[in-house]
């Protein structure tokens, strides 16, 4: 395991390498209060969770330094799970049709002038084991004009894990599809969608996906060592 106190000092050298429009989220799975403190006195903004009830138990344990962060839902959102997520996170980054957004629309009805900011996930390798639309773009555009009437939800990006093979120049053609999906939906500027966020890039591939026009980078291992 990596020392503790290399966090910090980590985090500020790739906040410094990295273009300034492009967000960090830490993808804090499986890592300690203390970790995600030490990030967050940093600098860090953005955290990442897979799981709501891992959220839940962070959420506790950062104490006040919690509400200091925007909280991101990374992993697969799960419509018995949708009202406590309201409760934790900010935005909601694994939509992955029409049907889950609208399950989100209702819940967030609940109170009174939430809009909720989701991002579409796009299963860009198209791959069985993972979720997501698929990266046709006359489909993405079909769900992005879905959710952009939906009153308690804001469509404010995209989010793709792509294919992991350990080469990330094997990402690279996946990264550039889904910009070019996410153009194209900029391009059809749909009333009610604002399409500013490119969420691609883990710690093996974010340098390639900023190359690609990432505008969020979700990184874990680099960060905080080895799971
Ligand atoms: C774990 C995780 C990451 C970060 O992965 P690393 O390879 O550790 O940087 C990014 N996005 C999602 C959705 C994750 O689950």
């Amino acid at each position: 395991m990596e020392p503790v106190m290399k966090i910090a000092e980590t985090y500020r050298k790739i906040r410094k390498e990295v273009p300034e429009n492009v967000k960090i989220v830490a993808a804090v799975k499986t890592r300690s209060p203390e970790e995600v403190m030490e990030f967050i006195e940093a600098g860090g903004t953005d955290i990442g969770e897979n799981y709501v009830q891992e959220a839940e138990q962070m959420y506790r344990e950062l104490g006040d330094m919690a509400k200091t962060v925007r909280w991101h839902m990374i992993g697969h959102i799960q419509t018995n799970k949708i009202n406590k997520s309201l409760e934790l996170f900010d935005v909601l980054q694994t939509v992955d049709s029409v049907q889950k957004a609208a399950a989100v629309d209702v819940r967030a009805a609940r109170c009174e002038g939430r809009v909720v900011p989701v991002y579409l996930e796009i299963n860009i390798g198209d791959e069985s084991t993972k979720a997501g639309l698929l990266p046709e773009f006359d489909e993405v555009l079909k769900a992005a004009e879905g959710i952009a009437v939906m009153e308690h939800v804001r469509l404010e990006g995209l989010m793709t894990m792509g294919p992991v093979t350990g080469d990330p120049e094997d990402s690279r053609l996946f990264f550039r599809r889904t910009r070019e999906i996410f153009d194209g939906l900029r391009g059809c500027s749909i009333p009610g969608v604002a399409m500013d966020t490119l969420s691609m890039g883990m710690s093996d591939s974010y340098r390639v996906a900023i190359e690609e026009g990432s505008t969020m980078i979700r990184l874990g291992t680099v960060l905080f060592g080895a799971r």
